[in-house]
């Protein structure tokens, strides 16, 4: 019996086997659930469909989170082929590239709507159509980043995103805590993916990361993965509204100079 034997899970956010969804997948499929795989645009099919069948997902849909009927459309087929769904799992953002990196100030008003309409808005989206298959209660939950709580540089636009994200998930825990759906957000560590490489300052970041985190490694998608999986499971049956940061302890830093600097004295 794996965690999630008998469990269903639907995952927005795969694009490529190095996305952070992929992470969670392939935990969640080794833990015994049932994969269904939503990805956006027709572009990642080829990618995706090779991955959707080493886990034998059969429901595959592809769905762009700012279209609401593509939204309705998506989870009526789920519930048609599925029922039931006890988790869902949204692991998208997206913005603009001149929106990310230089001036702060700059951002514009059609940049940041769209930003948060894709990364945050869409949270709520999702959960709104996912909580009526919910039936036996369930997991939700998103991946979030730590420039929501402090300044990064070149995160920007996203910052703020990521920032409402997290309140959405408060919101959303409160929202649908009646019906035991928990709600709850993985702040990540820095990992190499198709949408950390639209921040410009991104190589830096993750080249310093390791040097000042205190565990002294780097984040995987696979460790992603299994903290989802203990989010997905009964393992965190009253964890709900929660930000659990999955990122060696960076967060708890108030001063980032790499070790071997610190050592050095002066
Ligand atoms: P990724 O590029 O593999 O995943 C981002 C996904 O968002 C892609 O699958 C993309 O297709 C999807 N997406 C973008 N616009 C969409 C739309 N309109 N409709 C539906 N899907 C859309 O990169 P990732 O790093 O795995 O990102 C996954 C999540 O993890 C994001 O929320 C990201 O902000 C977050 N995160 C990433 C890092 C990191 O360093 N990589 C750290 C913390 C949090």
């Amino acid at each position: 019996m794996g965690l999630l034997t008998n469990k269903t899970a639907l995952i927005f956010g795969v694009a490529n086997k190095n996305s952070i969804a992929w992470g969670i997948t392939k935990a969640f499929h080794d833990a015994g659930a049932r994969i269904a795989l939503s990805y956006a645009g027709e572009a990642l099919k080829k990618r995706v469909l090779p991955l959707a069948e080493e886990v034998g997902a059969q429901f595959v849909e592809e769905c762009d989170v700012r279209d609401d009927a593509a939204l309705d459309s998506v989870f009526a087929k789920f519930a048609q082929q599925h029922g039931r769904l006890d988790v869902l799992v949204h692991s998208i953002a997206f913005a603009n590239r001149e929106d990310l990196g230089g001036r702060f100030i700059n951002i514009s008003r059609e940049g940041f709507s769209l930003a948060l309409d894709v990364s945050a808005y869409s949270l709520i989206a999702l959960a709104k159509r996912a909580a009526p298959l919910m039936t036996e209660g369930g997991s939700i939950m998103s991946m979030t980043y730590y420039a929501s709580e402090k300044v990064m540089p070149d995160y920007n636009v996203m910052s703020i995103a990521k920032a409402a994200l997290e309140s959405i998930t408060r919101y959303l825990a409160v929202d649908l805590g009646e019906q035991r759906i928990r709600v709850n957000a993985i702040s990540a560590g820095p990992i190499k993916t198709l949408a950390a490489a639209g921040i410009p300052g991104f190589r830096n970041l993750l080249r310093h990361f390791d040097k000042v985190a205190p565990l002294g490694e780097q984040v995987t998608i696979e460790q992603v993965g299994q903290a989802a999986l203990f989010l997905a499971s009964d393992m965190s049956q009253m964890v709900t509204g929660e930000v659990l940061h999955v990122d060696a302890g960076y967060h708890t830093l108030g001063l980032t100079v790499p070790r071997s600097e610190m050592e050095k004295g002066d």
